[in-house]
């Protein structure tokens, strides 16, 4: 069994050594939760409701240390992580509302009965990424076992901790051993069962569109449901009719939140001209007060990227770029970069491609249709954002962005205040609808 080190990204330190997964443990962890799944499904319902809340009750009670744990793997500002942490505990109450209401449908038919139930796959295959190890996961599994499913989790290898700590926290909640596992490994060998095994009966993705390509062409091999969640290049759009001192102070925020590693970053920044220059001489001082640093601290909004290797992949998206402005990041050990703002024509690799770090690329418009034809300009379709004081110019142009979570004078993250974000998302993002509504039926078969 091989090993990897895990790596504090604000020192570069390492944090601990785990072994990696091989097939034959996967197998047996698939072979575990089929027994587990069994039992639970065949729970009442109210069962399975008052298990998902006592987990949500015990998440509740280690929010710090989930939280402390987030910050040394993953450099996510405290803030952020205690918040994250805390989803985990509302993603499950949420969840817990969901065994009792899984209502299937009677369908009109002469002289005979016609109904429907919602039956759980059995075993779910989650497979996560590192930027959001906590959230991205419990959106995966809270739904999952809500809908009578056993749960097999894949952490990314870069940042398992919180992972591995929720699943001991579920066993510490009364949830039965088998029902919600993380197997920790690499990509290529766990997920990959995930996606061939002929017990995991559906996956659920999360990353990389290549990536995604891939899981997908072979869940198809294997007639396997799958629901993917990929990249993003999403759109700001500033109108000259916007309240622009309120866009400069919001737009920090939507792009360079977790270190611009957030697969809904509005990564571009699509200014009308007439206000162009203004608006970029608002800017400059909201993304030099953008408080880059230690992670542990309360001020912190910002820490380092996830690794050396994704900071050089974020630097070569700087090579023989235009660069307006940048702010600032500490110097030294760990993996810190400053945020860097970049003016961009629409055909640029930095206009078109996923950088997934602090970076933005700002292009004027002239008007409306202007603005939609170049929110358009990319393979993406993941969110967005439109700054302007003309609600019918809003609708207009939500309606005109091929994309999905798109709100008009936006906060500065998407409306993650509820359980679930809803992306409603198309193209080469994810090919499906997932959220709130959603995601419980995602998980049965009708
Ligand atoms: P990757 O696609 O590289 O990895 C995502 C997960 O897939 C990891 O757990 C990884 O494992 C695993 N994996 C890697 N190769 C395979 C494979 N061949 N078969 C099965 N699983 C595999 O993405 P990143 O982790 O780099 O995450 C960043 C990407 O995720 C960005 O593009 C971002 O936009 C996207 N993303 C999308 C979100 C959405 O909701 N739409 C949310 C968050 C991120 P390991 O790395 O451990 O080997």
């Amino acid at each position: 069994m091989s090993t990897f080190t895990v790596i504090d990204p604000s020192t570069g330190s390492p944090i601990t050594t785990l072994e990696r997964a091989e097939i034959d443990q996967v197998d047996a962890a698939v072979a575990d939760a089929v027994r587990a799944q069994r039992a639970w499904a065949s729970l009442a319902p109210v069962a399975r409701a008052d298990a998902l809340r006592a987990f949500a009750r015990v998440v509740e009670a280690h929010v710090d240390e989930l939280a402390a744990l987030e910050v040394k793997n993953s450099g996510h500002p405290i803030g952020s992580a205690r918040w994250e942490a805390q989803h985990v505990a509302q993603v499950l109450n949420y969840y817990a509302g969901a065994p009792e209401r899984l209502i299937g449908s009677q369908i009109p038919v002469a002289g005979g009965l016609d109904v429907t139930y919602h039956e759980p796959y059995g075993v779910v295959g989650i497979i996560v990424p590192w930027n959001f190890p906590m959230t991205i996961a419990a959106w995966g599994f809270a739904p999952a076992l809500a809908a009578g499913n056993a749960v097999v989790l894949k952490p990314a290898e870069l940042t398992p901790l919180t992972a591995i700590r929720l699943g001991e926290l579920a066993l510490e909640a009364g949830l039965p051993e088998g029902l919600f596992q993380v197997v920790v490994g690499s990509g290529s060998v766990v997920g990959q069962r995930f996606v061939s095994h002929p017990d995991v009966h559906k996956v659920v993705f999360t990353g990389s569109t290549e990536v995604g390509t891939e899981v997908a062409a072979g869940c198809a091999r294997m007639l396997k449901p799958v629901t993917l969640e990929l990249g993003g290049k999403s759109a700001n759009i500033v109108f000259a009719d916007a309240d622009l001192e309120k866009a400069a102070a919001g737009v920090p925020g939507s792009v360079f939140d977790n270190a611009g590693q957030d697969c809904c970053a509005r990564s571009r920044l699509l200014v009308q001209r007439s206000v162009f220059d203004r608006f970029l001489e608002m800017l400059e001082p909201a993304v030099a007060g953008w408080k880059v640093g230690d992670p542990t601290s309360e001020n912190t909004q910002m820490g380092p990227l996830i690794s050396a290797s994704h900071r050089s992949t974020v630097q070569s998206f700087l090579d023989g770029v235009d660069v307006a402005f940048r702010g600032s990041a500490p110097e030294g050990d760990g993996f810190w970069f400053a945020p860097a703002v970049v003016l961009a024509q629409p055909g640029d690799r930095i206009a078109q491609d996923e950088v997934f770090g602090p970076v933005l690329a700002v292009l004027p418009f002239d008007d409306e249709a202007d603005a939609i034809r170049l929110a358009n300009d990319t393979a993406y379709g993941l969110a967005g954002s439109i700054w302007t004081e003309s609600l019918g110019r809003g609708i207009r142009v939500s309606r005109g962005v091929r994309s999905g979570a798109r709100p008009p004078d936006p906060p500065p993250r998407p409306a993650y205040d509820g359980p679930r974000p809803t992306f409603g998302s198309c193209r080469r993002s994810e090919p499906a609808i997932t959220g709130t509504r959603f995601s419980s039926k995602g998980t049965t078969a009708p």
